[in-house]
């Protein structure tokens, strides 16, 4: 499906529903494959042609995707590449998707523009509130232009420090 511009998002909050975790191939920035190999092992990635991407499972999941009583969790919260953490936002400084009015989002002088998959479930479609623009979407910017690593308002905010590389180390060995 085609991305949509961000004035037809009203807000968005993950519900964890996880599905943007299977099926997808998650690009890794150089560093970001650096800090996983050295604590997860090679093997948590896979490389392609010119990427490199973190490995899936045969079902197509990231292997880093876990569900404790049906809430899908993410083992790799505090390393979790920059692809994971602007999904399903998408961020570019051209109007990739067309509907240029839509996409546009200008802010101290800076003109980007901004589409969000429609798959995710977490959308709730209509006019964007203020909330929205001043908080989601604000660190989704800040997140895209490398000003911020932090997430708030663009996660589920269920990290759960039990399940990381203990839980990883487990699943390895079986
Ligand atoms: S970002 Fe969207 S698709 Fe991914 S887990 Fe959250 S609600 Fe689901
Ligand atoms: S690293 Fe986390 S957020 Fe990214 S695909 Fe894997 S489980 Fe999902």
């Amino acid at each position: 499906m085609k991305p949509v511009p961000w004035r037809y998002v009203k807000s968005w909050g993950c519900i964890a529903c996880g599905a943007c975790c299977r099926g997808f191939d998650v690009v890794l920035g150089y560093k970001e494959w650096v800090d996983i190999v050295r604590r997860f092992g090679i093997e948590a990635t896979q490389p392609g042609v010119t990427k490199l991407y973190l490995r899936k499972r045969i079902d197509g999941s990231c292997i880093f995707l876990s569900k404790l009583y049906g809430t899908c969790l993410c083992t790799l919260q505090r390393m979790k590449p920059r692809a994971c953490k602007l999904w399903p936002f998408k961020i570019y400084t051209q109007p990739k998707y067309g509907k240029l009015a839509q996409a546009l989002y200008s802010s101290n002088g800076r003109k980007l523009f901004i589409y969000v998959d429609p798959l995710c479930k977490g959308i709730t479609w209509g006019n964007p509130t203020q909330d929205f623009i001043e908080g989601t979407l604000n660190e989704f910017i800040e997140i895209a232009l490398g000003l911020s690593e932090k997430q708030y308002h663009t996660t589920a905010k269920l990290e759960t420090p039990m399940f990381s590389q203990r839980h990883f180390a487990l699943r390895r060995r079986f």
